[in-house]
């Protein structure tokens, strides 16, 4: 990683950087933070020539090669700078809360409106919405591009920030042409790494964050931050990541709540944290004890499924979406325990 002396390196320079690094196979990746812009090495970038060349440059403060397998989402890389915004408010700083209907039934407008207002009013910070779903089944309801626009109509209505899941390139366009913040790759796709490309590619250099789920078959904690090094790597280090439950499940929840999770990669990775405590758990009467589970381990947020009346929703809503008067109280609660609980952890950004 080579870190300029300035915020940004000149056309000039960052052609100057090129010339040498192709001499040894090496290409330049830009990657855009809040405060500098960092460029990353493509290829072997141990040569001790290629390192003397570049830091005798006089705008270069330094080049750091970390022997980590992570080198962007490593807590030590100067990424760690970076801060990710969540409708103003600065992850790790703040709590955060994303909420909203697992799946936005199109022929119900009217009830995906009225979420996302009560969502607004319980004091969410993002609007979720399913529009395309990852469904198990074949035969279930696999979503449905009118529910896309009323997923947009509501977020113009709220001024709520969106958040949804793109399962394919076709919806990524979809979504950054509508301005969505925030892009959902899901449980399933959460190791799909030539999507996982296709997104970073498409979103590099953008203000667009991406909610990396865990996979539910994923394995050690290092494959989770890779994933998303995948997307860090190709230019937006705007990358959060959820667990959400892994399998196999404890008998009567959905899944094998991994909240406990999130102290460990705090240690690894500077990344900010969102937790998933609904399809972890699966059960709306166990929702708001795992999201406080979370928060007291130290996510930075959580995202929340909520309808307005859970019984007339499709998708996971009528078993796992909480009541919008549930979920003022949960968020008052989560704002009080998240600065609690940064009495017992070292790793909380200070404000
Ligand atoms: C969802 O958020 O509705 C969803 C399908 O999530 P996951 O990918 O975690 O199952
Ligand atoms: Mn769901």
């Amino acid at each position: 990683m080579i870190i300029p002396k300035k915020d940004k390196l000149t056309a000039e320079q960052l052609d100057e950087i090129k010339k040498i690094t192709a001499e040894y196979g090496v290409e330049i990746q830009e990657i855009i933070g809040t405060h500098r812009s960092l460029y990353a090495m493509k290829g072997d970038e141990r040569h001790e020539i290629l390192v003397n060349r570049i830091e005798g440059l006089p705008y270069i403060d330094r080049v750091d090669s970390m022997l980590t397998p992570y080198k962007l989402m490593d807590r030590r890389s100067d990424l760690a700078h970076h801060q990710v915004l969540l409708h103003q408010k600065a992850l790790g700083v703040e709590p955060v809360v994303i909420a909203g209907q697992c799946t936005i039934d199109p022929k119900r407008p009217d009830l995906f409106a009225q979420t996302a207002q009560a969502v607004l009013d319980a004091g969410a910070d993002s609007l979720r919405g399913g529009v395309w779903k990852p469904r198990t089944s074949p035969y279930s309801y696999q979503g449905d591009n009118k529910a896309f626009q009323i997923l947009i109509d509501a977020g113009q209505k709220t001024g709520l920030p969106l958040c949804t899941e793109v399962m394919d390139e076709y919806h990524v366009d979809m979504a950054l042409e509508a301005d969505v913040d925030c892009l959902q790759i899901g449980t399933r796709n959460a190791l799909n790494y030539t999507l996982l490309k296709k997104i970073g590619d498409k979103i590099a250099g953008k203000n667009t964050k991406v909610l990396l789920k865990r996979s539910r078959h994923m394995g050690p904690i290092d494959e989770f931050i890779l994933a998303g090094e995948y997307l860090a790597a190709a230019g937006n280090p705007n990358v959060i990541l959820c667990p959400r439950g892994t399998l196999p499940a404890v008998d009567g929840y959905r899944n094998y709540p991994d909240e406990s999770i999130v102290p460990l990669l705090k240690e690894r990775t500077w990344a900010p944290i969102i937790v998933d405590p609904s399809h972890s758990v699966g059960k709306a009467v166990y929702v708001p004890q795992a999201a406080l589970a979370a928060i007291a381990y130290g996510a930075d947020g959580v995202i929340v499924e909520s309808h307005i009346d859970p019984k007339q929703g499709i998708g996971d809503d009528p078993k796992q979406a909480i009541k919008p008067d549930v979920l003022k109280k949960l968020i008052a609660d989560i704002k009080e325990l998240f600065y609690l609980k940064n009495k017992y952890t070292g790793y909380i950004t200070e404000a």
